[in-house]
């Protein structure tokens, strides 16, 4: 590939007009390594550059499944009920298909990087591994993709489901994951699934507990493991709804507790808001890990999609800065600078959640950007704008026209 020069673009807050940056091979580049090399220009014509965003948590298997189910509680036993069900009818070419939706949404959205979570029970076996296996090679040249095996349906009351969370292990599904709400056993998987991690090499990532009843968490337990273990850095706990509901001074000391062992929070607000508080008729709780506190004590915390089109979350564009924004409106972030966090949630922070190393656009990070039509990072979030053309390794992958308005003449 040749390299590629960007002109007239803006950074970060100060607005810095014109700057240029150089891509070769893929990376930003100080200055090109030849005089020789020759160079495609890019005018962005003031348009505000940003790193690629990142999504820490989607399930891609079970996307776009709500012609297939019946909602009627709305209720987290309801989405998991519904959702085995039409699992059964789950092929490697549906699941293949489904995801790719999500994932072209996803591209379009500015989205560079993401996890993917897949359910690996004795039902579904590998096939929805095997379908996001290939998605994760046909868009390379789009999305950097990393799979998540775990068990949705329980593993120690589910016979033979470790033993197919190995298996995928075994072909290189890169990080574990976990649900211990739906085991027989909460603490004794979350304990298990750290031994499984040790002696695999992985990183952890549990759907750790979803409803709003502050007695029964069990962060205390991943806390001791990742102690225990050293897994410092290396465990995500997602959704973690309990924490909504403790009061402040509990609050900050569970949050210490998890900066201090180096473990990650990432809220699913979209899933979160529809699932929880469905006891509560008047006075609805939000229901949202408190991310701006949990950062406060240190926290890397990230924002996710979760689900698109299914009975876990029935709507969905896969756009990161819709996250941001219904979380910041939610959780009632309103400044330039509480706005700006809310876009690290999606970005920055994400790639310090999933251990990027060359997330940036400084010199020598990957060339994966995305560009705007608006006055600041804060007003991306403000606004919802979408970006108006992405790259990945220094190639474009997406457009988006701006809209015209035709006034009469
Ligand atoms: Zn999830």
């Amino acid at each position: 590939m040749s390299a590629l020069k960007i002109v007239n673009a803006r950074l970060g807050d100060a607005g810095q007009l014109g700057a240029t940056l150089w891509v070769e091979n893929g990376r930003f580049v100080e200055r090109l390594s030849s005089s020789e090399l020759t160079f495609e220009t890019l005018d962005v014509a003031g348009g505000l550059l940003l790193p690629g965003l990142v999504e820490t948590h989607i399930h891609l298997d079970k996307a776009c499944i709500m012609e297939r189910c019946r909602l009627q509680e709305g209720t987290l036993a309801e989405a998991v009920a519904q959702t085995r069900q039409a699992k059964t009818g789950f092929t490697e070419a549906d699941v293949y298909a489904r995801g790719a939706r999500v994932l072209e949404k996803a591209i379009v959205q500015g989205t560079t990087h993401m996890r993917t979570h897949v359910e690996i029970d004795p039902g579904i076996g590998l096939t929805g591994f095997s379908a996001v296996r290939r998605l994760q090679a046909d868009y390379a040249w789009a999305v950097g993709l990393e799979l998540c095996v775990f068990p949705q349906e329980g593993m120690l009351n589910n016979p033979g489901t470790e033993a197919l969370l190995c298996q995928a292990l075994e072909q290189g599904a890169e990080v574990l994951g976990g649900c211990p709400y739906t085991d027989s056993d909460p603490a004794g998987q979350i304990r298990r699934l750290f031994e499984l991690a040790v002696e695999y090499d992985r990183d952890l990532d549990f759907h750790l507990d979803f409803d709003l009843d502050p007695a029964g968490m069990t962060v205390q337990e991943v806390i001791r493991c990742t102690e225990r273990h050293g897994w410092d850095g290396r465990v995500t706990i997602g959704h973690v709804t309990k924490l909504s509901a403790l009061p402040q001074d509990e609050l900050l000391a569970v949050g210490r507790a998890l900066a201090q062992a180096g473990v990650r929070v990432t809220c699913l607000p979209s899933t979160d808001l529809f699932l929880t508080g469905r006891e509560h008729f008047h006075n609805k709780p939000r229901g949202l890990a408190p991310l701006a506190h949990l950062h406060r004590c240190g926290v890397t915390c990230s924002l996710s999609t979760n689900n698109l089109g299914n009975p876990f979350t029935p709507y969905g564009d896969a756009s990161l800065i819709r996250q941001a924004n219904l979380f910041a409106n939610v959780s009632q972030l309103g400044t330039g600078e509480d706005l700006l966090r809310c876009l690290g949630w999606v970005s920055s922070e994400s790639a310090r959640l999933l251990r990027l190393a060359d997330y940036g656009l400084a010199p020598g990070c990957r060339a994966d950007f995305i560009v705007f039509d608006a006055a600041s990072p804060a007003a991306v979030v403000a606004e919802l704008s979408p970006p108006t053309m992405g790259f990945k390794g220094g190639r474009k992958t997406f457009e988006r026209p701006l809209p015209r308005l035709l006034p009469p003449r």
